[in-house]
């Protein structure tokens, strides 16, 4: 009788065990969904063959163009209108935060409302600086600098190189956003043949 209820006992305890442990499981599995299905992915070789090889030196390797060149002169000759990635088409900046700073590249106090621009910490080069990329396809844009004293509402000056713009005049039709690339199409593939295995 007494080895019986040792036995019970015994049995009770791995039951609550068994049963803490099952608690301590994750539920179920989430699977890896992609969030951002806008994010424009692409190989190297496909930038090369979309872009001026001046657009791929600025965008795809964080390039800067010569201060004071063609492209800026252009740049300073454009009215109203609408500064868009030159790689896919995101809307970046407009020409109602366009200023004047002297310093050689298109220099804008603000990006534009659709928010299309993203800061991030460039430490490169031994220097502390805050890059300024495309938010939907990582493109370099430039830096944006602040407290420097120029009299404009933000105090603040995104330097970008005009080879990473596309300007489009507040009368004509806005680019189209370009599609995802081939890199991003092959790695949705290859998620999907791997999800079809697992079934
Ligand atoms: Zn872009």
């Amino acid at each position: 009788m007494k080895l019986l209820s040792s036995l019970s006992l015994f049995l009770a305890a791995v039951t609550l065990i068994v049963h803490a442990e099952d608690k301590a499981q994750p539920t179920t599995k989430t699977p890896a969904v992609e969030t951002k299905t806008s994010k424009v992915v692409k190989t190297d070789e496909e930038w090369r063959k979309e872009l001026t090889p001046e657009q791929y030196r600025v965008t795809r390797t964080a390039g800067t163009e010569r201060p004071f060149g063609e492209a800026y002169e252009k740049f300073n000759a454009e009215g109203e209108g609408t500064y868009y990635c030159v790689c896919c088409g995101a809307e970046l900046f407009t020409s109602h935060e366009k200023f004047h700073s002297g310093c050689g590249w298109p220099s804008f106090y603000d990006s534009s409302k659709a928010k299309g621009v993203q800061e991030r910490v460039d430490d490169s080069g031994g220097m502390h600086r805050i890059e300024v990329t495309c938010k939907r396809c990582d493109a370099h844009l430039g830096h944006v600098f602040e407290g420097e004293g120029f009299n404009t509402p933000t105090n603040r000056r995104f330097c970008i190189n005009a080879a990473a713009l596309k300007f489009v005049g507040a009368k004509d039709a806005k680019p189209e956003l370009k599609e995802l690339g081939q890199a991003k199409k092959d790695a949705a593939a290859i998620r999907k043949a791997d999800e079809e295995k697992l079934k």
